[in-house]
């Protein structure tokens, strides 16, 4: 049985002191949660300070929406991963596919951000997805296994467990459809499949997370297919409410 993930990611939104409110109705209502689970908020970096104070001490971990890949110097406007663990953060979310599709992140930027961020320190959660247009054209499995393959081939991994790979279809991101559990399940296998010839065994203790419209009705059946061991929640995550109720759920 591997450690469960439930990680919420607030993306563009939350001024400070809606932050500092979500993050306190979240911790009060996970805080007797005592499963095998790991609890994540990825809050976007104005709030990084104010949210990792407030969850100091529980049973919740930080992480950032993106990292850039060189440790200190001339790049404006850019986040080192050294600065990220810094203000707290233990976790960063890299290759989401708004930062593919709208800022034009590459498979290859993908994988220096991986490699900086293992590099020092950080744990890793790593976003593949296919389109729409390449779902209907029967591309998603030839996109996956790309991604995937571009990401970690020929990583050094001292601990495999640092390394989660979340499968997100674009066209569930933000759009109330989900893949089905049995289409979901059917992409984690593969993924399951390429991590294992990736690293061997050690493969085992990597986690493969589902994201898309992910609710506290539907968290239960996706939980229930042998390679889902989480999910990464964009707008049910931005309601304390929804989100502990999908983490209880996680954590049952
Ligand atoms: C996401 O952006 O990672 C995501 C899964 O969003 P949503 O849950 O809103 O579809």
């Amino acid at each position: 049985m591997k450690r469960m993930m439930i990680a919420g990611n607030w993306k563009m939104n939350m001024l400070r002191h809606e932050a500092k409110e979500l993050t306190q109705n979240i911790v009060s209502g996970v805080k007797d949660v005592k499963g095998d689970i790991d609890i994540l908020v990825a809050p976007p970096f104005t709030a990084l300070d104010i949210v990792g104070g407030l969850i100091s001490d529980t049973n919740i971990k930080m992480a950032a929406q993106d990292v850039f890949w060189e440790d200190r110097g001339a790049f404006t406007g850019e986040i080192s991963p050294a600065m990220l663990i810094d203000a707290g953060c233990k976790w960063v979310i890299i290759g989401h596919s708004e930062r593919r599709g709208i800022l034009g992140e590459t498979d290859s930027i993908v994988r220096k951000k991986i490699k900086a961020s293992l590099g020092d320190g950080l744990n890793v959660i790593v976003c593949v997805g296919e389109t729409l247009k390449e779902r209907e054209s029967g591309k998603t499995i030839k996109i996956v296994r790309s991604q995937v393959e571009s990401a970690l081939t020929e990583l050094e991994l001292d601990e495999p467990g640092k390394v989660v790979v979340a499968y997100e279809p674009v066209w569930a991101i933000g759009t109330g459809k989900n893949a089905t559990p049995e289409e979901a399940e059917h992409v984690h296998a593969t993924i399951r499949e390429i991590t294992g010839n990736i690293f061997g065994q050690d493969s085992e203790r990597i986690r493969i997370i589902y994201g898309g419209s992910v609710k506290e009705d539907n968290i239960k059946e996706l939980l229930h297919m042998e390679n889902i061991d989480g999910a990464l929640i964009g707008g049910a995550g931005l309601n304390a409410d929804s989100f502990v109720k999908i983490v209880k759920i996680a954590g049952e």
